[in-house]
Parts: C-alpha cells; structure tokens; sequence
C-alpha cells in the first residue's frame, strides 16, 4: 500500500516509511492511496481479537512486514490485555428510541485507556523497521493525558527508541500524570509545559516543521497523526460489529443463522478529542462495514458539534471539564476527513487549515456540510448530564463508567434513529483513571487494578519547559546526548 499526504505535496510512501515519518514533509496527514475492502465479515465471525485484527489491517502493511512477522507482532501487542477479547462488548439497555445500546470497551490494556490498543501494536511495528533498517527514533509527542502513558508503556526500554512526551502542566489527572512521571526508564522522558493541550500539540507540530531538527534527532510521532494508529483502531469496529449483530448465543441455531444473515447496520457512538478514533469508525465504513451512523460525542468543548451543526469551526478557547481527554479545540485528524470530502484535493485542504490556522475560524461550502451530515452526528454533554449518566448506569447494571465513556452513553441514549439498529458506545478509560469524577457522582473511588496498586507510592521524575519551540528542541538535544553518554 503506498500513503498520499492530505496537503497533496509530499512524496506517497509506503508503509514502513509513513510509520516513521508520522507527518509528511508537507505539514499533512498521510492516508492510503485506497480503501481496501474487508474480508467477507462472516468469515471473520468467531475467531479471535487478533485473527480479525491481522486480516483487517493486512492490506495496508502488506509489502512492508512479512505475514508470519505480522502474525507475531498482533499476537504479541494483544496477549497482555486484562480481557481475553481485548476488546468485549457489553450489552448496557436500550436507547430512547429502543434499540439495543452496548459498550465497547476499550481499557484492559496496560494503561487502561483505548489509545494502548492502537499504541501495544505501533511500538512493537517501530521496534521491528527500526531493527530492520539498524536505524533509531526520538519520539516527540503532546498528550492530553491517555497517550503519554500509553506511548511510553508502548516503547520503555527499547533500544532504538527514545521518548519526549508534552503534557499540560496541571491539566492532567494525577492518575494520567504519574503513569508517566513514574516510569523508570532511561529513554522516557515526560515533560511539563505551562500551557494547554493544543499547546503541547503545536510545539510537537512546530518541531515536526522545522526539517533541520526533524532530521537530525531523527523525529518520530506516536500522536494520531500517525496513520498507523488509526490503522489499529479500525479492527475494533469490526469485532464490535460482529458481536452486536450475532445472534447465535441467543440459543435457536436456525434463528441464529437466520438473523446473522439479515445482519444490519450499526450506529457507534464515539467520545472523541483529536477525531482519530471515530476517523477509525469511518475509516471501516469505506473498507465497507455496515456503518449507520457515527456520533462525535464532545463535552463542554464542543468545536465539534458546532462544526458538523454548522459548517462553521471556530476556536473559543478550552474550558477543563471532568474529561480532560476531550479538552481540546484543535482536532488534527478532521483533516483527514476534510481530505476525503473535498474529493482528495491536497491544494483545497492546504488552503482550509491555513485560513483556520489564520483567522481561528473559517467554514466550509453547504455542500461538503452536507456529505459530512450523511454520515455523522454530533452532540455535546456537560459534566453533570455525564455524571447523572454514571449514576443511572451504576445503579442500573452495577457497571462503573469513567467521564468520557459517560459523554458517549449519554449521547448514545438520547439518540433518535431506528429501534433495529444497535447503538455502540465506545469506552475509552477504565473508571479507576479518573477516580475523582466516578467519586462525585457515586460516591466511592473505583480500585486500580493489582498491577498499579501502588502507583501512588512510586517516585515522580518531571522535566519542566518553557511553551516554545526553542525550549523543547534545546530540551530534547540534551535528552539524547546525555542518553547516548556511555
Ligand atoms: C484520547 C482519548 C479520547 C479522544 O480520542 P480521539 O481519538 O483523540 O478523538 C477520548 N477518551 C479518552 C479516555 C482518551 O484517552
């Protein structure tokens, strides 16, 4: 599979190179040439997590890592989740218009948000082209809380690897924040820096353009602007699929057979900040998942929602809420789906995010609002709907869920559309990493689970830095020079 770049003017790469690039040379996104098409989806019903995952995402790495490397690498990134379908869906009731609601979660990998799902598999990935080409990377990357630890558990220890995580300096739960301070690693490196998240996301954007430095730290990014996290996202959608439309378990073989046959479409509800992991839902819809509808699920920072209400997508400044992993303006993988709307146009795209970037604000034609309209809806929840949602879901199933899988529930329950489709929420962190909302709104802390029991005990090491290009790049030179001392 060769990558095209969203801004239409870097070189297509293939996939080993696009992994290491993470943003193309042009400032934009890379994306497959094409959509490949999924295998027959009855053929992939039954068999495991990995199974599904290794023949969904074959075709976009086919070419670069041979098959059995491939096979290993799945294998290898899923064996440590918590649950043995990596991803299980749980039925949760039914939505106000009476179709089947269910969650999907996404947070027994080790750091127990979704993001390990994509990240377990593209350290491994790195380790293997990096070993493969006697090549290393510095990793650069902004976190809003779930990615930091998530990359680092990803790639600590590894030897070709180096990391430089940006957070937002008290904008990040004391859980979130000492999965990463804590580890202890000689290429792990988690910085503070006295801004926002969008901050932290431009300095890493800054340093990705700035091709002097870019070259000679040999730069690599692990935020989801690097396609191969979306890529990873794309196998759960498909599992979650075929667990909502497989009426086998309900007992009548030939009832079973009869309505897998007839198996419909699928709504998904996504709580979403950076826009990759719904991008992944839609991502599966072009490879030809029955997709109804995809919900951007957004809290109080609802850029978003005015966006795909609107047309209009204007910056108004962050407001922290009880999801901080939502608490964010700038969504950098609308422009992969701007791309896809404005027919491939690099130049168009080009021009759009240089007008946003400008005047922090800009529209797009009625016409592509109306093809984005086709196929999302959007809505925005505020911290008390979300733990009203808590409440009502705790007390209804005994099911504790963290703040941001609470915003996609709420949604998902409030939403219209047909009683024969299911609706599925995405879950995207384990209650116990956000133990002071579940708190307010249940009364009770959710429990870490055993192999974080102690998290609060272990010794905190945070590199502070400046909110400028200046400071990262200077910080990340003396990272690796005192890393390459013998
Ligand atoms: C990262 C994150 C999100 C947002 O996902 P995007 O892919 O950035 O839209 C939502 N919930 C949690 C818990 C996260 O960590």
């Amino acid at each position: 599979m060769k990558y095209v770049s969203t801004r239409g003017s870097a070189p297509e790469l293939g996939f080993a190179d696009a992994l290491l690039a993470g943003l193309a040379l042009d400032g934009g996104l890379y994306l497959p040439e094409f959509w490949p098409a999924l295998p027959a989806l009855e053929q992939l019903r039954g068999r495991s997590y990995s199974e599904i995952a290794v023949e969904v995402m074959w075709p976009f790495v086919q070419g670069d890592i041979p098959r059995d490397v491939f096979e290993r690498i799945v294998q290898d990134s899923y064996a440590g989740f918590a649950s043995e379908q990596v991803c299980p869906l749980v039925p949760l009731g039914t939505t106000a218009a009476g179709a089947d609601l269910y969650l999907l979660e996404l947070f027994h990998g080790p750091t127990l948000a979704f993001k390990d799902v994509a990240l377990q598999l593209v350290g491994r990935l790195f380790d293997y082209v990096l070993t493969q080409r006697d090549e290393r990377i510095c990793i650069l990357a902004a976190t809003s809380g779930d990615t930091g630890s998530a990359a680092i558990d990803a790639v600590r220890d590894r030897e070709r690897i180096d990391i430089c995580i940006l957070f937002p300096e008290g904008r990040v739960s004391d859980v979130q924040r000492r999965q990463m301070t804590t580890v202890v690693a000689s290429n792990v490196h988690a910085v503070a820096v006295e801004g926002t998240f969008d901050d932290c996301q431009d300095l890493v954007k800054a340093a990705f353009g700035d091709s002097t430095f870019r070259d000679e730290v040999h730069l690599g990014a692990v935020n989801s602007i690097n396609w191969a996290r979306v890529m990873a996202q794309i196998v759960y959608y498909v599992v979650a699929y075929l667990e909502a439309t497989d009426s086998s378990e309900a007992g009548d073989e030939s009832l079973g057979a009869k309505s897998v046959a007839q198996a419909g479409e699928v709504t998904f509800c996504v709580p979403t900040g950076n826009f990759g992991n719904i991008l992944a839902g839609w991502a599966a819809k072009q490879m030809g998942l029955p997709i109804d509808r995809l919900v951007v699920a957004s809290n109080r920072n609802d850029i978003l929602t005015r966006f795909f209400t609107t047309g209009h997508m204007e910056i108004q400044g962050v407001v922290p809420t009880s999801s901080p992993s939502m608490d964010i303006q700038v969504s950098s993988n609308l422009e992969r789906l701007l791309f896809e709307v404005l027919d491939r146009d690099g130049q168009a795209v080009a021009e759009f995010m240089a007008a946003f970037r400008a005047d922090g604000s800009v529209s797009i034609p009625a016409a592509i609002l109306d093809k984005l309209r086709a196929e999302f809806d959007a809505g925005s929840v505020d911290d008390e709907s979300a733990a009203a949602v808590i409440q009502s879901v705790h007390q209804r199933t005994a099911l504790v869920l963290d703040p941001h899988s609470a915003v996609a529930v709420a949604l998902a329950e409030r939403l219209g559309g047909e009683e024969s489709v299911p609706v599925v929420a995405l879950a995207t962190a384990h209650p116990a990493k956000f133990p002071d909302a579940v708190e307010a709104a249940l009364g009770f802390r959710p429990e870490l689970p055993a192999h974080l029991t102690d998290l609060f005990d272990r010794v905190e090491r945070i590199e502070h830095v400046q909110n400028t290009l200046e400071a990262v790049e200077a910080l990340v030179r003396s990272q690796l020079k005192s890393r390459q001392r013998p």
